[in-house]
């Protein structure tokens, strides 16, 4: 079986209060950390840019800075997100970022990611029964989601596919039928667990109605993340399918375990995934089985 790629999901934006003082910040933090999990065994680095009090930073300057920084210090590959100010901004302006730095060689990312739909994005309080916020719409229109694709073909990156439920892989299928889209499409299946409920369960049984309606006639390398909850439970499985793992302290700060650092959760990833017989990519490797440049 193709080796494992494991991405590290470092900060999102997840705060060091909610029970992991490891969560990394500002970029020297995020460049550090990308080494180590690069050590431990990740072959890329998604992450969000961050302020030093871990607010959320949307400059092009503070992504750039970052991307700069872990270039120069690894070879993982890069994957930022997109920026915002508010969800309600245009294609253009939450790509901008990414489009500039992928014009300087010392700063480009390797993928910028497109959410394949619109979801709601309000947390829900089980215990309270009621939303904590009721209006915050993720909105991707099909619009903006032909801009993402074509301008990140053009700028030489890889998309990294999103989806949080079976709506958002037809709309992958689709792009791939329209040609949008070169194969193999990378695609993260979004499991969201506890306070998200715009995705399919971190069950065994959310991520097999995720495979059960990938394309069946189209090469696809898919890897999951499950957002507010712990993905070891479903890693083996993951790993034994022929998916990949992505995974952070941006997603769920792991109190199982202590307070591990997003390194310890990539290396316990590729123990696991060494026992069941699956190395563990290279960034180079990575590149090879996603087919990039
Ligand atoms: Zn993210």
């Amino acid at each position: 079986m193709r080796k494992l790629i494991i991405e590290a999901r470092v900060n999102e934006y997840m705060m060091r209060e909610q029970g992991n003082p490891h969560v990394p910040y500002s970029p020297q933090e995020i460049a550090a950390d990308a080494q180590a999990c690069r050590e431990a065994g990740a072959a890329i680095l998604h992450f969000h840019a961050r302020q030093p009090d871990g607010q959320p930073d949307h400059a092009a300057a503070a992504y750039a800075d970052t991307v700069e920084r872990v270039r120069a210090s690894s070879d993982i590959l890069v994957h930022p997100t997109l920026g915002y100010v508010t969800l309600d901004a245009s294609g253009e302006e939450r790509l901008d970022h990414i489009l500039a730095m992928a014009k300087d060689p010392a700063r480009a990312p390797h993928f910028a990611p497109i959410d394949m739909g619109s979801v709601n994005v309000d947390r829900y309080n089980a215990q309270a029964r009621r939303f904590e916020t009721t209006n915050l719409v993720y909105k991707n229109s099909t619009e903006t989601l032909v801009y993402f694709a074509q301008n990140i073909r053009e700028a030489g990156m890889k998309p990294y596919l999103v989806s949080w439920t079976i709506g958002f892989t037809r709309y992958a299928g689709a792009f791939l039928d329209m040609g949008l889209i070169d194969e193999p499409a990378f695609i993260c299946f979004c499991l969201t667990d506890n306070t998200f409920l715009g995705g399919h369960p971190g069950t065994l049984k959310g991520l097999q109605a995720h495979l059960d309606f990938l394309p069946a006639d189209r090469r696809v390398e898919w890897t999951v993340v499950n957002f507010g909850g712990n993905l070891f439970s479903l890693a083996a499985a993951i790993i034994a399918q022929g998916g990949h793992i992505s995974i952070g302290l941006g997603d769920y700060h792991y109190p199982e375990l202590g307070q591990p650092t997003n390194a310890d959760l990539v290396r316990r990833i590729a123990e696991i995934a060494r026992e069941l017989g699956r190395e563990v990519a290279t960034p180079a490797e990575a590149k090879a089985i996603l087919a990039m440049t």
